[in-house]
């Protein structure tokens, strides 16, 4: 089977973090992955960190900047693609983000959709535009239904193809990708996929983002807790096997959370033939 995968990082917080990624990432790009993304916090809490780590990463596969548009300017994004765009980028990850606690202006642009359409509008040819889908509903919509429409509004504005929210019950990919289809949306959902290396990160991680761990992964986790290499093993079988699943059934891609933790990415990446 030929898998096809992206890879997303942090920027780390130090230089040498920064280098020691940038070795890493080597190793990931002997095995040609379709790109490897870079998150940026919202509010450009890392604009200066993304952007450096785009530029030590930048060589034979394409780098693709996330840019979140929440309690951000309009003139500072378009600074933002102006420097991408002179570098060569030619895919971006665009997002609303999430407010840090306490701050309530939502900033100029308040969706991620505008940020869509401040992209397109900025130049409609250079960039390729990726949005984040939530097949178990994004935790903020007003309903389901809504946040399907919100989510088409998105690719109505501009956007190629969607990376979704993490997610251990693939029923629930099929389901969303399902009701695009019905609606007319045919744009390449790619499922995002969290590697398993620590329970409780990853458990209030996903009370926080709203993806569900199914209770039978819970207790089986949980059965783990003080064995990290246990918990490293099982955890890599459990997502290998999901990640087969939804290639088998047809997913076009795959987009790893690598959460700079790349040996778990690997892992996986060996159990599908990959590595
Ligand atoms: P939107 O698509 O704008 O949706 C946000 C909410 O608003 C949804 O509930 C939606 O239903 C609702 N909504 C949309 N339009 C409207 C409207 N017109 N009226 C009313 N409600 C509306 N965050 C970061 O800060 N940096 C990153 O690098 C980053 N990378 C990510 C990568 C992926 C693949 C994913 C899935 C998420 C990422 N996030 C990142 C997290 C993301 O920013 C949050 O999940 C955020 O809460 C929503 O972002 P969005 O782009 O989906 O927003």
């Amino acid at each position: 089977m030929s898998i096809r995968f992206s890879v997303e990082y942090f920027p780390p917080k130090t230089e040498e973090g920064i280098e020691r990624l940038a070795a890493a990432h080597a190793r990931f790009s002997a095995l040609k992955p379709d790109y490897c993304s870079v998150t940026y916090g919202a509010g450009g809490s890392t604009r200066d960190r993304t952007l450096r780590t785009i530029q030590a990463l930048q060589g034979s596969v394409p780098i693709a900047p996330h840019l979140s548009c929440i309690g951000d300017s309009r003139t500072s994004l378009l600074e933002l693609l102006q420097i991408y765009r002179n570098m060569g980028i030619h895919r971006i990850v665009a997002l609303r983000g999430d407010l840090p606690s306490g701050q309530v202006a939502l900033g100029e642009l308040p969706y991620a959709r505008d940020l869509v359409a401040l992209i397109q509008e900025f130049d409609a040819t250079q960039f390729e535009i990726a949005v984040a889908a939530y097949p178990e509903v994004h935790p903020q919509a007003e309903s389901a239904e809504r946040d399907l429409r919100h989510f088409i509004a998105k690719i109505e504005a501009g956007a190629q193809e969607a990376i979704t929210q993490y997610f251990y019950n693939p029923d629930a990919y099929w389901s969303f990708c399902d009701r695009l289809k019905a609606l007319g949306c045919h744009v390449p959902i790619i499922p995002g996929i969290m590697p398993i290396t620590q329970v409780s990160n990853l458990l209030r991680f996903s009370d926080a983002c709203g993806a569900e761990i199914p209770r039978w992964l819970r207790k089986r986790l949980a059965d783990f807790s003080d064995d990290p290499i246990a918990i490293r093993q099982f955890g890599a079988e459990v997502v290998t096997r999901l990640c087969e699943q939804l290639l088998q059934q047809g997913a076009p891609s795959l987009h790893f959370y690598s959460m700079n933790q790349l040996e778990a990415t690997l892992t996986i990446l060996q159990g599908l033939g990959r590595a």
